[in-house]
């Protein structure tokens, strides 16, 4: 990757992010504190995306932070990534809300919101050119792979993504967080098998290792 390409796709990203800063075409547009453009390295191997933004994302304006998001951040650890080797995305740009009476809650994004923030996402896949989609959550891979997937069926899986871009799924960290029990432990080691699953296609000789640093046989399956 020359200096210029990447100055190039960083340009790019940027002004896409100000235009998604702008984006009032939903009206959680106008309801958000920020917008969530996404964030990481411009020549990525790995683009991971989630569903939306979370009440902490919307308030800082950048993609998994908080519980969930250090617990991707050591999900991807195990397989040698680190934070800033990936780029990090959503589905939708600002943050779905319903108001409870006394605050907003989050909701799921609606079709249609997914609808008219997919050209932002796909202008990300465009610039970025990743090696791998790695999915959190049904929503985030139905929203590549069709109303029909199911995560606990086809997580682990690779299917064809936009412009053939491999895709793959796992469940998303905030899901991890909410199980309790012994539920933790068998869903973190689902996990563990479809991020291998993503290692081994990143170590394959026609794709460029990303990480140097080696994968452990046994990955603490990413803390508690
Ligand atoms: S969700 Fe996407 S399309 Fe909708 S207002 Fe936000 S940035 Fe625009």
């Amino acid at each position: 990757m020359s200096v210029a390409e990447r100055s190039a796709r960083e340009q790019r990203l940027a002004n896409a992010s100000a235009l998604v800063d702008r984006c009032r075409k939903c009206e959680i547009g106008s309801i958000r504190t920020n917008a969530v453009y996404g964030e990481g390295d411009a020549c990525a191997a790995v683009l991971v995306v989630g569903e939306g933004p979370g009440e902490t994302e919307d308030a800082q304006g950048r993609p998994f932070i908080g519980r969930a998001g250090q617990l991707l951040e050591r999900m991807l650890a195990a397989i040698g990534l680190a934070r800033e080797d990936v780029f990090i995305a959503n589905t939708v740009k600002c943050r779905p809300t319903f108001d409870d009476g006394v605050r907003l809650r989050n909701r799921a994004p609606s079709p249609d919101e997914m609808a008219n923030c997919r050209p932002y996402l796909d202008e990300q896949i465009e610039i970025i050119r990743p090696r791998a989609i790695l999915c959190l959550g049904a929503p985030a891979a139905k929203s590549f792979l069709g109303p029909k997937f199911s995560i606990s069926k086809q997580r682990g899986q690779w299917f064809d993504g936009p412009n053939g871009t491999p895709v793959i799924a796992t469940f998303h960290p905030a899901y991890i967080l909410r199980l309790t029990g012994g539920e933790v432990e068998a869903t973190k080691r689902l996990v563990w098998a479809d991020l291998k699953a993503l290692r081994t296609r990143l170590d394959a000789p026609e794709v460029s290792p990303v990480a140097e640093e080696p994968v452990p046989e046994q990955p603490g399956l990413f803390g508690s």
